[in-house]
Parts: C-alpha cells; structure tokens; sequence
C-alpha cells in the first residue's frame, strides 16, 4: 500500500480496526524493580539506543496527523527521565489531540504533579500493589511506598480529571489486598484497575504460580460490594464497574480471561522506537532509523506507519504454561 492509496491517512488496519491510541515507551529506566516486571539485576539500554525526547515529540506529532487522539506516555517510570516535563508540555500543545495521559509509579509525582496538569495531562494511571509498607517493598524491591501516597495525594490536590490506581495480583503475595485497595480508591474518589499479571520478559517467579483470574477478583469483590456494570469503556481491555454509591469504578484488565483483541484501537511505540502493533506480538517497524535518516522529511515515516497498518496481527497469543515467556520483551521496554 502506499500512502497515497489511503486518502483518509486514517490509521486503518486490515481487520478495518482504526489505531487512534498510541502509548509511548520514553525510557526503560525505572527506579522500582516490581518483582512481575523486571529482573532484580536489569541491565538497561545506552543513552543513544534511546529516542531522545525531540524524537519522542516527533513521533506523536505524526501520529496526531494520522487521526490518533489520545497519547499515553509511560515507560519504564517517564518521571525518571531527565527533562520529561518538556515533552508532555510539548505534546499538550498539539491540536487534534483529545487526551494526554501518563502511567506512572507514582514516586516522582509530589514533586511534578502540577506542573503535568499545567501541561494538559488529563488523567493519570498510579501503580500501587500494596498499601502494606513491607509488602509494597517485597513487591518493588527498590520502592517507598510513603513516597509513593504523597504522589497519589499530591495528584488529587493537582485536580486532574481522572486518577486510577493499577494493581497487579499476584497469588500468595497481595491477593488478599483486593478489598483494602479498593476501600483506598473509595475513600479517595478515585478507580482502580486489576492487572493480570501478563508473560512478558523473563523474571525470578514462575507465573503459573502467581497469576490470579480477574474472574476470580471480581467474584471475591462482588460479595463485598454492590457493583453494577457500567458503560464506561477506555477502548481497551478494561471492563468496569461502578462501586454502588461510591464516585470509584473498578475495572478489570483481563488479557487472559477475556479476549479484548478485536476492538483493538491501538499500537506502541518502545523507547528504542520501535513499533509495535500488539502487545503480546513481535510484529514490528523500526523507526528510529527513519527518523535519524530524514531529520527533515515526515513523509518516509509517515508511509512506514500507514504501511505497519498491514502487519498488525489478528491478536495476542499469551500462555501461561509455556516455559518461554510469549514475548522475551519486558513490559518496562515496550510501555505498559
Ligand atoms: N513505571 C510505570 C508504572 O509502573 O506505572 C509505567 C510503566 S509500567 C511497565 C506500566 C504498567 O504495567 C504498570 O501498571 C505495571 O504494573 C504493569 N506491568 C508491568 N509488567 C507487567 C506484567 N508482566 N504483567 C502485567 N502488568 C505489568
Ligand atoms: Fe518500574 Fe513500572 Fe516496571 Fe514497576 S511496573 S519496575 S514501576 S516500569
């Protein structure tokens, strides 16, 4: 296909989904080492295999023109990287962008929260697994989880639109947490989505072992609270519902109990810039390459996006039991 095939130059793939969510990865970095995501001793990527934070904006800025609407910047932690706050400020100067919004471990937060608002950050997502000082510990390796409510309080003082706690289960370490975590969310006037734990990169615990059913989470949750279905839908995986008389809506992000993947409406891009077009896929496109060769021109990269549109698979193909991980990437490279 070439551009000039496609008219619209609407990001549209060949199953007629359309790509209008991009989540960028802008660093590998992190400053926690969560048990589920990274290996204790991560060895992390040289300076220059990275985007740089000019790259990162270019990218968005062409996404944008291809019809996408709303960006999520993660990582690794993006807080931990030297400068982000310029790129969400130049990212929410962007027409045509509907929704600006960051994932993040939280522990940066007291100090950048209202300068992300300033910026046009609409919601943020917060990790937080444990409310147990020890356990949030055990769980991050490297993490405090004192500092870790200060950001969560210091973004409810920011004013932003929406905050959602994510939490990751995982059996035998925090599963018994579901209900004091979804109590946090209440008292707060915030959500919170349930993870399952997903088989990405290579860590130090079988997940077989750990891995924990949403279905089961939403069962235990339903015999403790009135929860209704809601209407509410990110365009993701994410099904939820609304806690009855509460402002807090929970949802379940469920990449093994339920098969979100033919309402896909979008794609990744890794802080290498690589594309990539499922989660749970190697099906890629480099573009850093495209970038650093046409500093000037957007046209090459602008055709090599349209042309991704192609490859993007079908679905994810996760399985617990294999001994491999589905996919040797960690989620921190990729973006979650
Ligand atoms: N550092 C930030 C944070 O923790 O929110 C942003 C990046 S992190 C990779 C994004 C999300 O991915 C987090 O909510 C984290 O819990 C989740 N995550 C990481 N590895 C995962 C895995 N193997 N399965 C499921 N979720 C995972
Ligand atoms: Fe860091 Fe987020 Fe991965 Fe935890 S989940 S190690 S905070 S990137």
């Amino acid at each position: 296909m070439s551009i000039h095939a496609n008219t619209s130059r609407k990001l549209i793939d060949q199953f007629g989904r359309q790509v209008d969510y991009i989540r960028l990865s802008i660093t590998d970095r992190c400053d926690f080492r969560c048990v589920y995501c990274m290996s204790e001793d991560m060895t992390f990527l040289s300076r220059n295999e990275v985007l740089s934070l000019e790259e990162c904006a270019r990218i968005v800025r062409i996404f944008v023109q291809l019809g996408v609407n709303k960006v999520r910047i993660t990582g690794g932690e993006p807080l931990v990287r030297k400068n982000a706050l310029w790129l969400f400020e130049e990212v929410g100067k962007l027409s045509g962008l509907d929704e600006l919004v960051l994932t993040t471990n939280g522990s940066q937060l007291a100090k950048h929260a209202d300068a992300l608002k300033k910026s046009g950050v609409k919601r943020i997502n917060i990790s937080v697994d444990s409310l147990q000082a020890d356990r949030f510990k055990q769980i991050t390796r490297t993490g405090n989880l004192e500092q870790v409510l200060a950001g969560v309080q210091a973004a409810l003082a920011a004013g932003f639109e929406g905050i959602k706690l994510n939490t990751v289960l995982m059996r035998g370490t925090n599963d018994d947490e579901a209900e004091d975590l979804v109590n946090f969310a209440i008292t707060n006037r915030i959500d919170i989505s349930f993870i399952e734990e997903m088989p990405l990169g290579e860590v130090n615990h079988s997940r077989d072992n750990t891995f924990i059913s949403n279905i089961d989470t939403l069962k235990k949750l339903q015999s403790k609270y009135s929860l209704i279905p809601s209407t509410h839908n990110s365009g993701g995986p994410a099904r939820y519902w609304q806690v009855a008389n509460s402002a807090t809506k929970i949802g379940f992000i469920s990449p093994h109990s339920h098969n979100f993947c033919e309402s896909c409406n979008r794609v990744r891009i890794s802080c290498k810039g690589e594309l990539f077009l499922c989660l749970g896929q190697e099906d890629k496109v480099e573009l850093m390459p495209l970038l650093r060769a046409h500093p000037n021109d957007d046209t090459p990269i602008i055709a090599a996006i349209l042309n991704s549109m192609q490859i993007k698979p079908k679905g994810h193909d996760f399985d617990l039991k294999r001994a491999a991980p589905a996919v040797v990437r960690f989620m921190s490279h990729t973006g979650g």
